[in-house]
């Protein structure tokens, strides 16, 4: 299940009465902190694990399963973007609990940072991760050309960590070779959850920003303009 950017105004009603119901709750500890504040937790067991254990996270939420306990697999915005729903389809269907599972989803950060900067989603886009972790650079590299050059709204998921930098610079020197100078750019961090920012930049000035790993990053397509402090992607209607 999803759980949208982490206030509580944003989880969807189902999935709060999946959180309320569940027995176990299993998820990165973030976002676990994140439903502790929230008024659908009474207590219920948690099973956190850091970063990079997410294979055994959702074996052990399996066997929980499979053991008779009703178990919530967190992620954070929708699931199924770039979130737990893949793995445990996967691994659910290596151990045969496929009916049991139900897949609830949350907004994704894309659509969270949309809204927050004005309306860049108004046509075509594209999200693109920027994580090396489990996807090759040159493939990331290729996907960020491919929807630069055929001039979709791009929205960067995991844009730039400490120990990863190489990805955001060589997505940027691609995003320059297509798109203008002034294309408006909007960064948002920490979206619904303490010490949230919302900026407005441009693809020049992008070198002077360090976007981290609780950012989400939108760039503009050849229409898109910023008035009055807001990015608007026009749909096309006549004012
Ligand atoms: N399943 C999530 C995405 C997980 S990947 C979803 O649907 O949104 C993690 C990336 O999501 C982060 O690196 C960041 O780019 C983005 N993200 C997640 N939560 C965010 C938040 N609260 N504010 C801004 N970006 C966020």
């Amino acid at each position: 299940m999803g759980i949208g950017p982490g206030g509580e105004d944003d989880l969807t009603r189902r999935a709060a009465r999946a959180i309320s119901e569940a027995d176990l709750l299993v998820g990165y500890t973030t976002y676990l902190q994140l439903v502790q504040k929230m008024s659908c937790y009474h207590g219920q067991e948690m099973y956190t694990t850091g970063m990079t254990h997410e294979v055994d996270r959702v074996k052990y939420a399996a066997e929980a399963a499979r053991r008779g306990l009703k178990v919530a697999v967190v992620s954070s915005g929708d699931a199924g973007v770039y979130g737990m729903a893949g793995l445990v389809l996967e691994v659910l269907e290596a151990t045969g609990q496929v009916a049991q599972l139900e897949i609830i989803p949350g907004i994704p950060a894309a659509n969270t940072a949309a809204a927050l900067l004005g309306a860049p989603l108004m046509q075509d886009y594209a999200t693109i991760s920027l994580s090396d972790l489990l996807t090759p650079l040159p493939d990331i590299l290729k996907r960020v050309e491919a929807a630069a050059a055929a001039d979709f709204v791009i929205v960067l998921y995991n844009p730039r960590s400490n120990s990863r930098r190489d990805p955001w610079e060589q997505a940027v020197a691609v995003l320059k070779k297509h798109r203008q100078p002034n294309t408006p750019v909007g960064m948002v961090n920490k979206a619904g959850r303490a010490g949230e920012s919302v900026k407005l930049t441009f693809l020049e000035q992008l070198d002077e920003h360090e976007p981290d790993m609780l950012t989400t990053v939108i760039v503009g397509n050849s229409r898109t303009r910023v008035k009055s402090g807001r990015m608007i992607t026009p749909r096309g209607y006549l004012l």
